[in-house]
């Protein structure tokens, strides 16, 4: 493994705990955990011989680890709707996920688009407002400072449509399911151009010159994610991978990590497992705003 080394302190406690991986076997270390918790993990995690789970409970410790990027390392993150949780953005599953309230074949497919482009508007408006009046939180800043410090060893791949990593001051996201405030013509070829306006009905569709339709900038159900060449470039180059808020369902971003496995460490933070959590050197269990400015240490 070419990556970085990782060292999570925990200074207020006095407690320090390294976290060895050598030739693929995992030294599961614990601490502050309660025996209920180790037993629990002990029969239910499946990935318990090739991967350290560190449970951050804020209110029990307070983790100021640090992960160690070296001048030789490039680093590769990808974001997903949980980053954006603590910015009052609703993630896409789990309690108050949007798709408890929608069909996403109804508002988020080209056949939707076909069927009812009002009531896509109509959807798609509503996530223009709420993401208009969300601010970002300390993960997108941690993150931006990142690619201060890292400049093009970092890469930014958000699949995020909000512009929380931008209104943080990074500068080089990549939005591979394209981006909220965009809008593009489903006729011609013309660029995506920004668009704040919002649609509901029953205002009529926007119509582009070429007569076409205008409908959101967002890479739908069924259709081919943005900049995939850009991404697997950068995949290719990374020896640090860390994935922040997302389940691990939605390909192809699901099998990123997967494909830096053989020259990579990797990371994911958020409060839950991901489905994908046995690919992952470690996880890091907790909010992203909360975890993300003590990973890195100091910049
Ligand atoms: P998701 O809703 O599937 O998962 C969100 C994750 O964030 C969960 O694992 C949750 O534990 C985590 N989370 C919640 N609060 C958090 C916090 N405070 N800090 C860190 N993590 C937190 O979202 P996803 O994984 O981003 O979904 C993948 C992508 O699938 C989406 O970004 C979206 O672009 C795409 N998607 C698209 C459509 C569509 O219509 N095109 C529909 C559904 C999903």
């Amino acid at each position: 493994m070419t990556g970085g080394t990782v060292t999570l302190k925990d200074t207020s406690a006095a407690r320090l705990l390294c976290v060895e991986t050598q030739l693929g076997i995992c030294l599961r270390s614990w601490f502050a955990a309660t025996s209920s918790e180790k037993q629990y993990h002990a029969r239910n995690d499946p990935c318990a011989s090739s991967q350290t789970l560190i449970r951050a409970h804020s209110w029990r410790v307070t983790l100021r680890g640090v992960i160690e990027i070296s001048r030789q390392d490039r680093v590769f993150i990808l974001t997903g709707a949980g980053i954006s949780a603590e910015s009052g953005i609703p993630t896409f599953r789990g309690a108050g996920g949007l798709w408890r309230n929608y069909r996403f074949e109804e508002v988020a497919s080209p056949r939707a688009w076909q069927r009812d482009p009002r009531l896509v508007w109509e959807f798609y408006s509503i996530r223009r407002r709420v993401a208009a009046a969300a601010k970002p939180n300390p993960g997108h800043f941690t993150l931006a400072q990142l690619e201060r410090t890292l400049q093009d060893r970092l890469f930014l791949c958000t699949q995020n449509v909000d512009s929380l990593h931008e209104q943080a001051g990074s500068r080089r996201a990549v939005h591979m399911h394209g981006e909220l405030f965009k809008s593009r013509c489903d006729r011609c070829d013309r660029n995506p151009f920004d668009d704040t306006e919002t649609y509901d009905p029953p205002a009529d569709i926007p119509r582009c010159a070429c007569g076409g339709q205008i409908r959101p900038h967002i890479c739908w159900f069924g259709e081919v994610p943005y900049h995939l060449d850009r991404i697997f470039q950068a995949l290719s180059e990374a020896t640090v991978f860390i994935a922040v808020g997302t389940s691990g369902v939605v390909e192809p971003a699901a099998s990123f990590v997967a494909h830096v496995r053989d020259r990579a460490q990797s990371f994911y933070v958020g409060p839950e497992e991901p489905a994908n959590a046995c690919a992952f050197t470690k996880c890091f269990l907790g909010k992203s705003g909360e975890l993300l400015p003590s990973l890195f240490g100091p910049q």
